[in-house]
């Protein structure tokens, strides 16, 4: 009955766990969830009056598929602004989250026996989006001790002529790995004289502790025109459950492609959204992102001092993000099973690293409080012990 299409694709582990220890949380079992990729901080007073605004202006109507005007050119002006990239309005969609915009332009872009090389561990989605169009997931392994960053060795190795699409994504899900200037010019100089696309995920570009963020297109020229840049407002500003996602592209063809398949799918996206989601891209939300950035930076730095003082345990102190990607090796070879047993007899949520394609590890996120955080790893070190 089903299509082939459908058949090849999983269901989101990080999506399933988190419903899971929620569930489990909810039928009055005592678990702590570090599995969940979302802030547990409230949205901003400002964008959530922004949205009251609409509402009650009656911003209730469909709008043009790729948003309003005030919001692409809030969006323009946010990447002018903070990432040094000069895009036109009309070189911008906006879908139900960033997640939404990375399936329209896999649909677009990718091809049966289209080949994509993702860096691994990976974001639990590229994958699955590759292959749900026809396409070929290339994955090029890290580890923490090239502090899971691909080299250009590595890229250039993985090129063939079949490949179509390299996924960037700075700072990492799940690894919180950023890239710096000279890193993605090296990658630059192998793309150089190519014609391979570049999908930059920018989402945790806000959460990054003590470093600078470049954003990927804004290397050379080059990159400009051969980069697709993603962001949104689900990290940044804890906007995930209103569904706010974009992308950027000099690609005229690729964007009105992108455009026609939103067209017919979910046209607009919610209309108070919209407007709310100025406020969270205009600077009106800066201080509260900075907030936030520097709460989560204080507990990675106890979160990371706590593991490592586990034997058997070890993780490398993440640049950006919010999660920590802990070695296990010492311990298990077998991350479902680790993870498994460990929410089973501790009530520990985490995700297996072997669904961001690296085995030997486990997911942390340490988007929950402190008080968690301690009683979490606490009952980890009993685990482990
Ligand atoms: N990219 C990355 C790297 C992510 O971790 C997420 C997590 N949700 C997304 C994209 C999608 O976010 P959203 O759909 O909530 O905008
Ligand atoms: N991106 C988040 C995570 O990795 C949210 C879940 C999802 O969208 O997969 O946990």
């Amino acid at each position: 009955m089903l299509t082939k299409r459908v058949k090849r694709l999983n269901e989101s582990m990080t999506l399933a766990i988190t419903t899971l220890a929620r569930e489990l949380k909810d039928s009055g079992k005592d678990i702590l969830s570090f599995s969940a990729g979302e802030p547990d901080f409230d949205t901003p007073e400002v964008i959530k009056e922004e949205a009251i605004i609409a509402l009650k202006k009656g911003f209730t109507k469909y709008t043009a598929v790729a948003g309003i005007p005030e919001l692409l050119q809030a969006i323009a002006t946010k990447l002018k602004r903070d990432n040094a990239l000069v895009y036109k309005p009309s070189h911008i969609i906006t879908s139900n989250g960033a997640k939404h915009s990375l399936f329209n332009l896999i649909q677009v872009l990718i091809e049966q026996g289209d080949e994509v090389i993702i860096p691994a561990p990976y974001w639990v989605t590229y994958p699955e989006l590759v292959r749900y169009s026809g396409g070929i997931p290339v994955p090029v392994e890290t580890n923490d001790e090239s502090g899971f960053k691909i080299t250009s060795k590595q890229l250039k190795d993985a090129i063939t002529p079949r490949t179509k699409l390299l996924i960037l994504t700075t700072p990492s899900n799940p690894t919180g790995s950023l890239y710096s200037k000279d890193e993605l010019e090296e990658i630059a100089e192998v793309l150089k004289g190519s014609d391979i696309f570049v999908c930059s995920d920018e989402m945790y570009e806000k959460l990054i502790y003590n470093k600078e963020f470049v954003s990927v297109a804004s290397i050379n020229d080059d990159m400009f025109k051969r980069t697709i840049t993603v962001n949104g407002l689900s990290k940044s500003v804890a906007m995930t459950g209103w569904r706010f996602g974009y992308l950027a592209t000099p690609n005229e063809e690729l964007i009105n492609a992108m455009k026609k398949l939103q067209s017919q799918s979910a046209s607009n996206i919610n209309s108070i959204t919209q407007h709310a989601a100025i406020a969270g891209l205009d600077g009106r939300a800066d201080k509260d992102i900075e907030f936030m950035r520097k709460e989560f930076q204080k507990r990675r730095d106890l979160a990371v001092k706590l593991i490592n003082e586990i034997d058997g345990l070890s993780v490398i102190i993440p640049d950006g993000a919010f999660y920590l990607f802990i070695n296990i090796k010492n311990i298990s070879s077998n991350s479902m099973k680790f993870s498994q047993e460990l929410l089973s007899k501790k009530g520990v949520a985490v995700i297996p690293g072997i669904g961001f394609g690296s085995e030997g590890y486990i997911r942390f996120s340490f988007a929950t409080d402190e008080k968690s955080i301690i009683e979490g790893i606490k009952r980890i070190k009993e685990f482990v012990s």
